[in-house]
This record gives structure tokens, sequence and C-alpha cells, in this order.
């Protein structure tokens, strides 16, 4: 199959969709950047790498982070780490601190901002340089070591955090939260203000795409079990309360942050990740969305 003819074909198609979406406001960096950023890549198992547009800049992470965290956090713990966040769908804002109240502190799931704080909780607790480790973590996957983290972005989320503190102390309140919650909002925002490009990200899924393991080198970073665990995570929570959304119209697992990038996988075949910076109501990113859509339709190749 051509896929960069396809490729070709998305950006063409892409290009002409007027969005209506809003670039990410409440972290005011974030909002410096040009809307009009699009990019696309696509990094398949058999054949090698494609792409188009600004697929070569880097661009904020944000929750796409939220992956990796639970990836170090579950190379660490085993199955205890459950006990602590839940793996169900919230079908809830990502910042929302409803669920929590009536679930006694435990967060619906990883890849909502109240999980990924447990996480970073636990990730204080067994790590001892946890800032360094994540970073380390992503070079090891992407086997690029000038990936790092964006200061403005970093300092600008930090003056604005006080939803995620919030969550922090209702969930401190419930005892599910063990550290001091500054160190844990530190790292926390530090994992946020990571900057990659579409083809670095497409890189370091493919650890999801290739049962855990490196497509460069071989090496297994996480078992292949755990793998499947994460990925099931990110089929039916990737997305917030558009989880249903995504899977109904693209049909991979995957995660999005508010920087407008969307990483995806299809098991066993690629990775694919997309950025376009104006979000939807639900705070995806609306042509990375379109544009991963038109890939599972054009290749007639998602998970379903
Ligand atoms: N750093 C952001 C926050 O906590 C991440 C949110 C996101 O990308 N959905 O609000």
């Amino acid at each position: 199959m051509e896929y960069q003819k396809i490729l070709d074909t998305i950006k063409a198609e892409t290009l002409n969709k007027t969005s209506t979406g809003k670039v990410a406001t409440y972290i005011p960096e974030l909002a410096k950047i040009d809307p009009n950023k699009l990019g696309m890549h696509l990094y398949c198992i058999n054949s090698g790498h494609y792409g188009f547009g600004d697929e070569n800049e880097r661009f904020s992470i944000q929750s796409i982070s939220k992956v990796f965290s639970l990836t170090l956090a579950m190379s660490v713990l085993n199955d205890e780490l459950f006990d602590r966040v839940d793996v169900e769908p919230s079908g809830d804002p990502f910042n929302s601190l409803i669920q929590l109240e009536y679930e006694h502190g435990i967060p619906r799931n990883p890849l909502i901002n109240a999980g990924a704080l447990v996480i970073a909780d636990v990730l204080v607790s067994i790590l001892e340089n946890p800032k360094q480790k994540f970073l380390e973590f992503i070079h090891k996957i992407t086997g690029n070591t000038s990936i790092t983290i964006n200061p403005k972005v970093f300092e600008s989320e930090k003056k604005y955090s006080y939803r995620n503190a919030s969550l922090l102390n209702l969930m401190k309140s419930f005892g599910n939260i063990k550290n001091d919650i500054e160190t844990i909002l530190d790292l926390y925002i530090y994992q946020c203000s990571v900057e990659m490009s579409c083809k670095e990200l497409a890189t370091a899924f493919m650890i999801y795409a290739n049962s855990g393991k490196t497509l460069s080198d071989d090496v297994q970073i996480i078992s292949s079990r755990k793998v499947k665990r994460i990925n099931a995570i990110m089929q039916t929570c990737g997305f917030y309360d558009e989880a249903g959304e995504f899977s109904f119209r693209v049909g991979l697992p995957g995660k999005s942050g508010v920087g407008g990038g969307i990483a995806a996988i299809h098991p066993g075949y690629y990775a694919v990740t997309a950025w376009s910076p104006p979000l939807n109501p639900k705070g995806n990113s609306e042509l990375g969305m379109y544009a991963l859509e038109r890939l599972t339709t054009l290749t007639g190749f998602s998970i379903f």
C-alpha cells in the first residue's frame, strides 16, 4: 500500500477543512502557538516512516505524557498500582473533580488528571530523581537524548495549577496521596511540559505497537502483558469524555494532549501521530482527530 500517497491525500483534505476549534489558553504559554501548524507521522513496523507538514517541529506533549508516566510506574510495580487508580472510562472532562468525591479519592483511570497525579505521586515514592528518570525514559524509547522540557510552558502551568492542586488535596483528604503536594505537582507539570515532534512521538509510541519493545534496537521496555493493559486503557480512557467518539471514528488506542497532539497505535502494525493546536470542546485536537479518522478509513486499517 502506498502510505505516503494516502498521507498526502489526508494533508490536502485536512488543509481544506476549516477548524472551529480553539487553542488552549488556560496555560498562557500554550496560547501563543500558531493555530495553523499541522503535522502527521506514520511509523510502520514493516515499512518505516511516512509523514507531512510540521512533523519535525516539537510541541508540548501535555497529557500524552500520562501514557509514559503510567508505563514507567507499571514497569516497576505490579497490579497493586491499580488499588489506587481504577481502569474505567470517566465520561467527564480531563480535569474534573466530580467523581473523586463519591469514588473516595480513587480516580477513574490513569489518563485523566486525577489519575495521572496519583501516578506522579507513585513515581515520587519509588524513584530517586523522578523528573530525570522520566526524561531518561523518553530518551530510551526514542533513542534521542535531545528531547527536553520547555521551561516557559513549565513555569506558565505552575502559576495556574489551582485545579490540579485541588485534585491532589481532595485525594489527599481520602488518604490516596502520600507525598508533598508541591513535589507531585512539580513532577506532573514537568512531564506535561516535555516537547516532542510528531516523528519523535510516533517513535516513542512504537513500544505500544511492538509488544513493549523498541523497534530500532529490540529492547524490551515493558512486558507484552503490561502493554496489552496500557493499550486497553488508552482505548477506553485516552480521550476523556470523547473516548467513545474517538473509538467510533478512528478505532485505535491513543492519547491526546492540550498542546494539540494525538498519538495512536495499531498493535503489530504501526504508531501514528498528528498535531494541530486548535482543540474541540472536549479538549482534543479537532483536525488531528479528523486526520486520524481519514487514515484508518483510507487504509481500511483500524483495530476494528
Ligand atoms: N498539563 C495539562 C493539565 O493538567 C494537561 C491536560 C491535557 O493535556 N489534557 O491541565
